[in-house]
């Protein structure tokens, strides 16, 4: 069991929140019970994990992408209102963590995504050193590459070839992060991996040589929460459950 507040506090320090700009506030987002015994983990806070989280009889829900974002007007209307309605009305405490979750040297999205993929970063590239690149390895061909990066995902992953070189250097940043492609390009990449494509990235692969694979933001983004739950469930003696809700996108 763990106090509310000692969680925030522990979380808060050890992702190195006030570290990042960010999109939303990081952190205890909706205050539950004070008092947590069973975490469930989760990738975004939908209405779909929210109903998990209370048949699981959760006391707090932990995930990538929370509730509240930079652009929103405000109002606790609709879907909005029925997501924080639920989870006040079953007194759950809902923990976010969106960049800092991404970047985490050990239980973050990128190096667990990488761990899946069997790759190690030894070196951090772009805005806020979000993105990671490594030794290719064994995955030396796009071949073995988008066959390992499809069996990780478990979904068709979209792959474009670049220009047929050996991969020696490879980088990635999971989900929406295709606007880091040409700084991937620019840190050594021979090929860079992220959730999401856009139209550019196509043209960019296509001119520059650097193969480029789209493996689903949520796909991508499956492995911090799990991770990071377990860490929490093994440090203060909870139980943790991580639930999935399949997401194409
Ligand atoms: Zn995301």
């Amino acid at each position: 069991m763990v106090a509310r507040d000692e969680m925030d506090r522990y979380l808060r320090q050890v992702l190195e929140v006030e570290k990042f700009k960010d999109y939303g506030p990081n952190g205890l987002q909706v205050e539950g019970r004070p008092e947590i015994r069973k975490l469930v983990s989760g990738v975004t806070a939908s209405l779909g994990l929210i109903e998990a989280a209370v048949a699981a009889g959760a006391d707090a829900l932990l995930v990538h992408h929370g509730l509240f974002w930079r652009g929103q007007d405000g109002r606790l209307t609709g879907w909005l209102k029925a997501r924080v309605a639920r989870l006040m009305a079953q007194d759950i405490n809902l923990f976010a963590y969106h960049l800092p979750l991404d970047a985490h040297a050990e239980w973050g999205n990128n190096a667990q995504w990488g761990a899946a993929l069997g790759l190690r970063a030894d070196s951090r590239f772009g805005e806020q050193a979000l993105g990671f690149v490594g030794e290719a390895g064994a995955l030396s061909t796009l071949q073995a590459l988008a066959q390992r990066a499809q069996a990780v995902a478990q979904r068709d992953v979209l792959v474009l070839p670049g220009d047929g070189r050996a991969l020696r250097r490879l980088a990635w940043c999971s989900g929406g992060a295709q606007g880091y492609f040409e700084a991937a390009i620019a840190a050594g990449a021979d090929a860079f991996l992220t959730g999401e494509i856009s139209e550019p990235q196509a043209h960019l692969a296509r001119e520059t040589g650097v193969a480029f694979i789209a493996c689903g933001h949520h796909a991508s983004e499956r492995h911090g929460a799990p991770a990071l739950g377990a860490h929490l469930a093994a440090h203060f003696g909870l139980q943790h459950e991580f639930i999935d809700i399949p997401n194409p996108a």
